[in-house]
């Protein structure tokens, strides 16, 4: 087709027809006459030659420039040229309108950072979402700056920073001044071919009605305590950093913490009822907040513990006015309660620190939960604690104390001494030891669990203690039963708090298995007063202790004024009476009669007795007179190390049929 095409162009026939001009030029000027009609034949074949020769194809402008139409490509008809180019603009109107349509009418408000201009268009939308009008918006970010909190303005200039220079998207809450509302604000850097950022595409959302209803519920539930109304610890803690905050930005702003712990509470707990405890709970958070001003904040922030935060004590109180808000504080809650026909006494004890010499929560706390720790365990239960500097000390030197033995369980620095348990019923055998703790510290030595173990119970720290010294304890048991002491007795200490750890059972079945000690060779010690925090639970866990086959002894009997009640319905094999008993046995009358007592009851129940403590022969006496056969104490021996225990058990376990040597 191309081919015909040029075949009959212009230059082709004008070409042809020079040729057949010039094959017959010869014939037609050698001919005679006609002169003219020569002429006329010249004439034509001149222009035809000419024609040839100087003819070029035609040229048109496109209006912009000249160029040559190449008459061999197909280019498409002029109305189908127009067809596609007018529905590409369509197309791209079409488009450009839905976007603006978007851009102005979605929920989200949308803006857009162009990153060479360093200018930001905003959506019509993104104006009523920031409660500003249109004009106002600018083309920068600047009305965030007068729109949102400075703190949540810096946050977004942070994000947005960090979503620029790793070309990545960010998203963060944006607090409104106006109206209390929350929005959030994202974006994502679009990059061009060499991966560099060249925009900013971004959104401003709000919460839907429904969702901010439901936030706000959800943020009620996060921030209030359930049981009391009161606010939680999450926001009392979130509370106390702000007060720390207003403090640094304002040095001579103070504020005081308060911590109430109201004293015996799982006594009531079990002597009454749960349902009573809690009402307790409601009615003393209730007097609380009515002792406090509508500005201070009260938190339950433990079972039965309350925290509450006194602003601005600089201004109005002096520390005399403080005592006397706290002291009035803390004669509201011990008023009586009246609980159904139950009048209940409540007792609470309160630490309070003013924020002077503190510029951190966690320091704070520290303190003030370590004067109460204090007040609890000693004479001051019930009463009230102002912080002073030598307190902060000792404070500090327990904060130390909690920090060394977090290390020192890591690295296994305790180890088990084991004091002897002799049955004087027959010929001196020993029959148990009793595993006492050690900590093997690098600078001080062997120091004894009196220092460390409260601290331990204290911050929970005696649940991995505990365990590890199980595992101790059940391993050299086994050693002792491999070396043919297959009665040997191991008595493991434990506190209430390894009781109230909800696999408790499944812990101890486990290093059974892992040691592959027999349970007949385990006996599990728990004071009299742990064993009476919570009855239903510790009955229950006994049981299945003694389920497996171990054995559960009552320690320090006498001093935790359990019920006779309770004690029958203990599935307890042993009861060892508290060494304070023992002491006068031989001299003071009373003491001697109380000892009885204690002898009696075991016998009544059917139970096996060990005095502790027992250290010269007028108590061995005293006791063996009143039918007392097992005997733990310095009388016998001292609690020994494990190479000693073994020494001890080689000479007592068969053949002791000698009289120890008295000391
Ligand atoms: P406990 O369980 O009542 O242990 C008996 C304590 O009395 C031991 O003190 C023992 O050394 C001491 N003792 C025994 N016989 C005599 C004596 O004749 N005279 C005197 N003055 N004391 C005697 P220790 O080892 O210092 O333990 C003190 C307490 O620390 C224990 O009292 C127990 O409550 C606790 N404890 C010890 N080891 C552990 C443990 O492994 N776990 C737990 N949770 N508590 C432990
Ligand atoms: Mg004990
Ligand atoms: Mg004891």
């Amino acid at each position: 087709m191309r081919f015909l095409k040029s075949l009959f162009s212009i230059r082709v026939l004008l070409i042809l027809i020079s040729v057949i001009l010039a094959v017959f030029a010869m014939d037609v000027f050698t001919l005679d006459g006609n002169f003219l009609f020569k002429t006329f034949y010249f004439i034509a074949f001149l222009i035809t030659a000419v024609g040839t020769i100087f003819y070029k194809a035609p040229i048109i402008s496109n209006g912009l420039k000249r160029r040559k139409i190449r008459t061999d490509i197909e280019i498409p008809l002029p109305d189908e040229i127009a067809t596609v180019s007018r529905d590409f603009k369509k197309d791209l109107m079409e488009k450009e309108r839905l976007f603006q349509f978007m851009f102005n009418s979605s929920i989200d408000g949308f803006w857009t950072y162009d990153i060479p201009t360093g200018k930001v268009s905003w959506s019509d939308r993104a104006a009523f979402i920031l409660g500003a009008s249109p004009q106002e918006l600018g083309d920068s970010f600047d009305i965030l700056k007068t729109k949102v909190f400075e703190k949540d303005w810096s946050e977004f200039r942070n994000k947005f920073a960090e979503a620029l220079n790793q070309s990545e998207s960010f998203s963060t809450p944006l607090r409104l001044l106006i109206g209390k509302k929350e929005i959030t604000i994202s974006g994502r850097a679009q990059c061009n071919d060499e991966g560099r950022p060249v925009c900013v595409f971004g959104s401003l959302s709000q919460p839907s009605e429904r969702t901010a209803q439901f936030e706000k519920q959800n943020a009620l539930s996060i921030y209030v305590d359930a049981l009391t109304g009161v606010r939680n610890r999450r926001c009392f803690l979130e509370k106390l950093e702000k007060e720390i905050q207003k403090a640094k930005e304002r040095p001579d702003y103070l504020f005081a913490l308060v911590l109430l712990d109201i004293d015996h509470f799982s006594a009531i707990n079990d002597n009454y009822s749960l349902d009573m405890g809690d009402v307790l709970l409601q009615l003393v958070s209730e007097r609380i907040s009515l002792s406090c001003r509508q500005n201070d904040c009260v938190a339950r922030i433990g079972p039965d513990v309350f925290g509450i935060i006194l602003r601005n004590v600089q201004n109005n109180r002096t520390d005399d006015e403080l005592h006397t808000i706290v002291r009035r504080l803390h004669s509201k809650v011990k008023t009586p309660l009246q609980i159904g026909s139950n009048e209940v006494y409540v007792s609470a004890s309160m630490a309070v620190v003013v924020n002077r010499e503190f510029d951190n929560v966690d320091d704070l706390l520290a303190n003030a939960n370590a004067m109460l720790r204090e007040i609890k365990r000693g004479d001051d239960r019930g009463g009230i604690q102002f912080f002073t500097s030598g307190i902060r000390e000792k404070a500090m030197k327990l904060y130390k104390l909690e920090f060394e033995i977090r290390k020192a369980i890591q690295c296994r620095e305790f180890l088990l001494y084991y004091q002897p348990v002799i049955d004087i019923g027959d010929q001196n055998k020993i029959v148990a030891f009793e595993a006492l703790v050690r900590w093997n510290n690098s600078e001080r030595g062997i120091i004894s669990p009196a220092e460390f173990i409260p601290m331990a119970e204290e911050t929970g720290l005696i649940i991995p203690l505990g365990e590890m010294i199980l595992q101790m304890a059940c391993t050299q048991a086994k050693k002792w039963v491999d070396l043919g002491y297959h009665d040997i007795m191991v008595a493991v200490n434990f506190s209430a708090k390894q009781f109230a750890v909800d696999d408790m059972v499944e812990k101890v079945k486990r290093v059974l298995v892992e040691t592959k000690l027999n349970p007949r060779n385990l006996k599990i010690e728990i004071t009299e007063y742990s064993a009476m925090c919570e009855v239903e639970k510790t009955i229950d866990i006994m049981k299945a202790l003694s389920g497996m086959g171990l054995q559960i002894s009552i320690d320090d009997f006498g001093t935790g004024y359990s019920s006779l009640i309770y004690l029958k319905r203990y599935p307890i094999h042993t009861l060892k009476m508290d060494k304070s008993f023992v002491n006068h046995v031989a001299e003071d009358e009373e003491d001697g009669t109380f000892a009885r007592m204690v002898i009696g009851i075991a016998q009544s129940l059917n139970l096996e007795l060990i005095a502790e403590g027992v250290e010269t022969k007028a108590q061995l006496e005293f006791l063996r007179n009143e039918g007392c056969r097992l005997i733990q104490g310095f009388y016998f021996s001292r609690p020994l190390s494990e190479v000693d225990a073994l020494s001890y058990l080689e000479a007592h376990y068969l053949k002791n049929k000698t009289t120890p040597v008295l000391n």
